[in-house]
């Protein structure tokens, strides 16, 4: 799939690229999480421009483009497996963050993008401090399709499957607010995920951005400003035609998975 969409933007020729890093795809990559990279690559490619997916697993050099960076979820023992090459590249993540690299950090990637993660059996895993908050394990997982209300990107529906409650620090913003018990980031204080500049932390799976096209085009819009100065994509009646094809899929998506939430 992604073969062809890279095969379509390359034959059409004068795109300008955008390098799109799929963080830890072998470790962290749980209920769809890839479809996000596969959603990313499309609207790009529909956009005009050339997506090049950059598969980056434990020890893989960073391509010499990053122009935005998507990471998936993970048991807490795939978490444990990539913890020493997170570390091996925090310093580069926060410069990149710090420059303005967009980021969509998934459930357990979220996690570990906070300060730590204390798991159920007391192991202590650090995080990388990109996103003010902490997070700790409990008996019982919370499960289920969840909307939740976001002022910048409308409502933003996806699935969550945790057991970990993440707490944000005092001022950090979540990335919006659910208005049930037992849902988000710890089914006490309402709030989920987190967005702290252009980086986002959220427990929803889904996968999450094709039923959330609002997100991925601020992903998209960012890096492209970020690399050429503007984001100009092309004006023709067939993008027009196929983008509104997609989204009439996403809004379908959006209202099966709101209608039956838990
Ligand atoms: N292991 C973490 C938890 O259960 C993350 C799970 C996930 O990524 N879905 O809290």
């Amino acid at each position: 799939m992604l073969d062809a969409i890279q095969a379509e933007t390359e034959s059409a020729g004068e795109a300008l690229p955008i390098d799109v890093v799929s963080l830890y795809p072998k470790d962290m990559n749980i209920y769809g999480d890839s479809g996000n990279v596969l959603t990313i690559a499309r609207r790009l490619a529909l956009y005009g421009y050339a997506p090049c997916i950059h598969e980056i697993n434990q020890g893989d050099p960073w391509p010499a483009h990053v122009d935005m960076i998507l990471g998936g979820g993970g048991q807490d023992t795939g978490q444990k497996k990539i913890i020493d090459d997170l570390f091996a590249r925090a310093d580069d993540l926060r410069a990149f963050a710090a420059d303005g690299v967009p980021m969509l950090m998934i459930c357990g990637l979220y996690q570990l993008f906070g300060h730590y993660f204390e798991t159920i059996d007391g192991t202590r895993l650090d995080g990388i401090s990109i996103i003010g908050a902490h997070t700790v394990g409990r008996d019982v997982r919370m499960i289920g399709n969840l909307v939740e209300h976001s002022a910048r990107f409308g409502d933003i529906i996806g699935y969550e499957n945790h057991s970990g409650q993440t707490f944000l620090d005092p001022g950090v913003e979540p990335l919006g607010r659910v208005d049930h018990e037992g849902t988000g980031n710890n089914g006490e204080d309402h709030t989920e995920g987190a967005r702290v500049n252009n980086v986002i932390g959220t427990y929803m799976h889904g996968s999450l951005l094709p039923k959330n096209p609002a997100i991925s085009d601020f992903l998209i819009r960012s890096a492209v400003e970020r690399r050429y100065g503007s984001f100009e994509p092309r004006q023709t009646k067939e993008w027009a035609a196929e983008l509104k094809r997609i989204d009439a899929i996403a809004a379908k998506a959006r209202t099966v998975a709101a209608n039956r939430p838990r």
